[in-house]
């Protein structure tokens, strides 16, 4: 199983979309990327915009440390998709020049691989991302088992604390009703940022923004 998949222009990462800061992903006030790209096709993915590989757009790898460099009072930054370990390599090179000027920026990956696949993938870039993250939440998103509690999509996914950086942070990722949104009005689009609970997604379906183009930045993976 190879996890790599290239799919961006040469030093750059295809994203979705990002924020420079919420509170809503994370402990602290937090970076927020969402990564374009992934095949796995869960049923009730809320970033069904983000799977297809040839989506979203290139930013230059340079640019994106430089904006994750500079945004406003962030503790560190947490990376969704999209399936982030597809460009496992370019996110290596992102955290490494981010590092130089942060050495203690904390870093969050929700995952729709397992932590066993990952480790066993064999691929350098896959096992390099890993050390350099903190907490990975980690599983496909399943529909049934979405038990509307912490920071994760279901509860067959694992938060893992594969560091010690949030260790102080733990009870926030099981909360029984731990979830918030929030919503981003632009020009052209819609997008929700967070973890939605059961009631948030009965209003985005009644309101019909989970069909909006581009409507959604949520993370269910
Ligand atoms: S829920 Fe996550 S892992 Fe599943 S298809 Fe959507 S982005 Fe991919």
């Amino acid at each position: 199983m190879k996890i790599i998949k290239n799919h961006a222009e040469e030093g750059c990462i295809k994203i979705s979309w990002y924020t420079e800061k919420t509170d809503l992903l994370g402990p602290f006030f937090r970076f927020v990327l969402w990564v374009q790209g992934c095949e796995r096709r869960c049923r009730g993915c809320i970033a069904e915009h983000m799977q297809s590989c040839e989506g979203g757009e290139n930013i230059s790898i340079d640019k994106l440390a430089s904006l994750i460099i500079s945004s406003p009072d962030t503790e560190g930054i947490t990376i969704s998709g999209g399936e982030p370990f597809y460009q496992a390599d370019r996110l290596c090179s992102l955290l490494e020049t981010v590092k130089k000027e942060r050495s203690d920026f904390g870093v969050i990956i929700y995952t729709g691989y397992t932590c066993d696949e990952l480790k066993n993938s064999g691929e350098e870039a896959v096992l390099k991302l890993l050390e350099m993250t903190d907490i990975l939440i980690d599983g496909p998103y399943i529909e049934e088992l979405d038990d509307n509690a912490g920071l994760r999509g279901s509860s067959n996914q694992n938060v893992r604390f594969l560091t010690n950086h949030y260790a102080e942070n733990a009870k926030q990722y099981n909360k029984p009703s731990g979830r918030r949104v929030s919503f981003v009005f632009t020009d052209d689009r819609t997008r929700m940022i967070g973890v939605p609970s059961q009631a948030a997604k009965e209003i985005l379906k009644k309101t019909g923004l989970k069909n909006l183009p581009e409507s959604s930045a949520g993370n269910t993976n």
